[in-house]
């Protein structure tokens, strides 16, 4: 529970982002929008986790990075413990760059070359004010290493002297040291080997029970998806097209681009077959250039004259289940027949 008494740590309500295309030789106009992120809304509790799935380009990232404000958003609203974050200014928003932080893909690229992990991990403390003498700056540290199952004698050493896994261990104790309060986790085990993600997938499960901290997790990777997520949201073009209970999504998904998705999942078993009717065909239309009415109509084997008109209106369909598409929002979804 918050201050408010409410165990909501963040609510993002029909968040936009956008990136204007701009042409001309002179004089630069815009002509178009990239709508990477377009009206989506979601909610993570404190200790949580929300997964954002999807196929490369269907905004996934640039959601994670316009919560932490680390992009501006072009309209909606993030209230990250009651407050909207997403109209305060720079100066204003530095008390709250504290409680977010991120997480990326590649941690060769994300730390520092040059510095130390003493020093990588004592200039967040330092910039916040968390930490007041070395005494106290090297206690710290030695506790965040071992949080993240490095040893204190790491401390002098720098990115290139470790594997990937322990790098990824780094840029985890990077994010946790200033206490956030929510994490964005950018496909943070895509550039490891898979022993190694499953230890990271594990260090940042046990942390989140230590730290009570919320997780946007970010991935492609169903299965890790899965494993760490509470709830689940997934991505299409921009928009959320479905979200809800991880369990109820995994084991009951009711978009049809939900279905493909899944379907896609690998089986780790040889023998057992996979339904050719659920997959996915077709390319991923320009994010420019969106299809009129619902975005997915271009590869939907339910595509109806409606789906080409408006785009569908997100509705819930259970409890902690919605779906934003005309077979649910036009009713009767029992009388649904596949192609
Ligand atoms: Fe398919 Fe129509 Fe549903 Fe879009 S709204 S997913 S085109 S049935």
């Amino acid at each position: 529970m918050n201050d408010s008494g409410s165990k909501v740590l963040l609510e993002v309500r029909d968040l936009q982002k956008y990136f204007p295309i701009k042409s001309g030789f002179l004089i630069q106009k815009t002509v178009a929008q990239l709508k990477a992120v377009d009206g989506v809304s979601f909610t993570i509790d404190k200790g949580h986790t929300f997964g954002i799935v999807g196929e490369s380009g269907c905004g996934k990232t640039t959601i994670g990075r316009t919560i932490i404000r680390l992009l501006n958003p072009t309209g909606g609203n993030i209230f990250l413990e009651g407050e909207d974050i997403a109209i305060l200014k720079e100066r204003s928003l530095k008390q709250y760059r504290q409680k977010m932080q991120i997480v990326f893909q590649d941690p060769t690229s994300s730390l520092n070359p040059r510095m130390t992990v003493g020093q990588t991990l004592s200039e967040p403390l330092l910039f916040h004010g968390m930490v007041r003498s070395k005494k106290e700056v090297e206690e710290r540290m030695s506790q965040l290493l071992s949080s993240v199952g490095l040893k204190p004698y790491h401390v002098d050493r720098y990115p290139h002297q470790f594997s990937g896994g322990q790098r990824q261990r780094i840029a985890i104790a990077r994010a946790i040291c200033v206490d956030p309060s929510l994490i964005v986790l950018d496909e943070p085990t895509s550039a490891l080997d898979v022993s190694v993600q499953a230890q990271i997938i594990k260090l940042l499960k046990e942390l989140q029970g230590k730290l009570n901290a919320g997780y946007i997790f970010i991935s492609h990777n169903l299965s890790v998806v899965r494993y760490i997520s509470d709830r689940v949201g997934i991505m299409y073009l921009g928009k959320m097209v479905e979200k809800g209970d991880t369990n109820e999504i995994f084991e009951n998904p009711m978009h049809p681009y939900s279905k493909a998705l899944l379907a896609a999942t690998p089986i780790p078993d040889p023998k057992t077959r996979r339904k050719r009717k659920e997959l996915l065909s077709g390319q991923v239309p320009s994010p420019i250039n969106r299809p009129t009415g619902c975005f997915f109509r271009t590869r939907c084997k339910y595509a109806m004259p409606a789906c080409e008109k408006e785009y569908p209106q997100m509705v819930r369909i259970a409890q902690n289940h919605s779906v934003s598409c005309h077979l649910y929002s036009l009713g009767e979804p029992e009388k649904i027949v596949e192609k």
